[in-house]
């Protein structure tokens, strides 16, 4: 007899069921919410995710409300016949490794292989274990990239070669900031679809108010009109908006940002695909369907394509693959405290940085900014001031509607605070003003200079660039790809006088 699919909150499309009408357990856990300081956006979205996926299922699901999962289960199984007690409950394997330790420890739950996804483990550790440890021969992106595509026919010609003849459009896209102040006046992007609220989203509204005043539980950010797809009808609705009016755009602006325009022309797929409503395979073969049948822009589409099957499906194998300590690394020995003004998205009035002030208070409306805020100014400025990596990934993990442990270990551990030494990225990502001046249009309103390292005007993001290069320049020294940076500091009359006006700024709000 088939098992009871007990699916938890990231599991939510029809593929995490072996047959459409496959009994099911969804459990709410209140702990979930008062264990951490949560964004409640991401509450909001999550509880109406796993709401509307039970009252879809009707009487084939199980849906109970309890404060711990151990709780839940024992509620959902009495709600079982004696027939499907018997044939026990089944899940795929989760998302975190607390979660994977917690259902391995349960007597009768079978745990199935992780769903939702272009490559399982034993093909990733296949493919890791021909390229030798890591450390020892690099596992890189790109070569897992197009081991992807080729094993699953994506953007090929016949003979197998990349479509257009080259696997990266990179040099392509990643455009700077365009003159307009909106992709809509500057490419004719419009603006994306919402979904509508329904009783649902007002039920979740509520039971949010309810937590936060009568149990105490701490949320952070605003909760304004739902923005994010949170049913699969709806997730198909965000992909089709965004291949019909923004993948033209996407490649060509991935990496721009603008301060009137928070949205620009991304996908806003990542929520529904992280809440597992749609499979990265079926993403992708829609977008590479866009090019073949309606002449969508190549580079764009392999842009978005990277995004999917390249760059979210590398950090989900690195986060099983390098192992659950990896996350604890502090290579850089950063052990700086976030300070208030940052963990709490509060920082209105007090942040006089034009870039910062946008994208921390784009986070707290939205629970969201795109890749290039994130990396290069909320990451940026928290490497140049030494904060702890640990304190980081907890903080995107919670602030960020799309934030899971799976995607944050990578992501900032590795990429955004180079704390794990180079495993995942060559070198550190850490610039000054000019970067962001190129790539936005913030420093025109901005009461700082890029172009300053010295005096009150100094762009924070500049002096903390050298800063930075000061503090570890016996590392960076000896890595090709940023000994030049050492040899500017070398040759910066002032370089004592930066290094000390950053020490005195510390983590203050700029
Ligand atoms: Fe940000 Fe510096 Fe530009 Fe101001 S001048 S917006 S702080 S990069």
């Amino acid at each position: 007899p088939q098992t009871v699919r007990w699916l938890f909150a990231d599991q939510l499309g029809p593929h995490f069921l072996d047959t459409p009408d496959q009994r099911a357990v969804l459990i709410e856990s209140s702990r979930v919410f008062a264990r951490r300081t949560v964004h409640r956006r991401k509450a909001h979205l999550v509880l109406s995710a796993m709401r509307h996926r039970a009252a879809e299922l009707g009487d084939q699901a199980v849906h109970v409300r309890a404060a711990t999962y151990r709780e839940g289960l024992a509620q959902a199984t009495e709600q079982l016949t004696a027939d499907e007690r018997a044939a026990g409950l089944s899940v795929s394997d989760p998302t975190s490794y607390a979660a994977r330790r917690f259902v391995r420890s349960l007597d009768g739950v079978h745990v199935l292989p992780a769903r939702g996804w272009a490559v399982t483990h034993e093909e990733f550790a296949h493919w890791a274990g021909r390229r030798g440890e890591p450390g020892e021969k690099r596992l890189l992106m790109e070569d897992f990239y197009r081991e992807v595509r080729r094993h699953h026919h994506l953007l090929l010609e016949p003979d197998g070669e990349p479509l257009g003849g080259r696997w990266n459009f990179d040099h392509d896209n990643r455009e700077p900031a365009p003159k307009q102040p909106t992709l809509e006046q500057a490419a004719g992007v419009p603006e994306p679809w919402w979904p509508d609220e329904d009783d649902v989203d007002a039920q979740v509204r509520d039971d949010l108010d309810r937590m936060a005043c009568d149990d105490g539980v701490e949320f952070v950010g605003d909760d304004g009109p739902r923005r994010f797809a949170v049913t699969r009808r709806e997730a198909l609705h965000v992909m089709r908006d965004f291949l019909e009016h923004r993948l033209e755009a996407f490649g060509t602006y991935e990496d721009a940002m603008l301060a009137r325009d928070r949205w620009m022309a991304h996908s806003l797929m990542s929520v529904p695909l992280n809440l597992g409503l749609v499979h990265p395979l079926e993403v992708v073969q829609r977008a590479e369907a866009r090019h073949r049948e309606h002449g969508a822009r190549l580079a764009s589409v392999e842009g978005f394509v990277r995004q999917v099957i390249g760059w979210r499906e590398w950090v989900w194998h690195l986060y099983w693959h390098l192992g659950e300590d990896y996350g604890q690394r502090n290579a850089l020995g950063a052990t700086e405290p976030i300070p208030e003004w940052f963990a709490d998205l509060d920082a209105r009035g007090e942040v006089r940085a034009a870039c910062l002030s946008d994208v921390l208070g784009t986070v707290r409306e939205e629970g969201w900014v795109h890749h290039i805020p994130r990396l290069m100014v909320l990451g940026g400025y928290a490497l140049a001031r030494g904060w702890n990596p640990q304190e980081m990934t907890d903080w995107f993990h919670t602030r960020f509607v799309d934030g899971y442990a799976w995607v944050m270990a990578a992501n900032v551990v590795g990429m955004s605070q180079h704390a794990d030494g180079g495993v995942m990225a060559t070198k550190p990502y850490w610039s000054g003003g000019a970067y962001i001046d190129k790539m936005s249009d913030y420093c025109g309103r901005c009461p700082y200079d890029p172009k300053k390292r010295l005096g009150d005007d100094a762009c924070p993001f500049t002096g903390g660039y050298w800063a930075f290069t000061a503090r570890h320049q016996e590392m960076l020294a000896t890595n090709p790809r940023t000994s030049r940076a050492v040899s500017g500091l070398r040759r910066l009359k002032d370089a004592d006088a930066v290094l000390a006006q950053e020490v005195d700024r510390g983590s203050s709000a700029p």
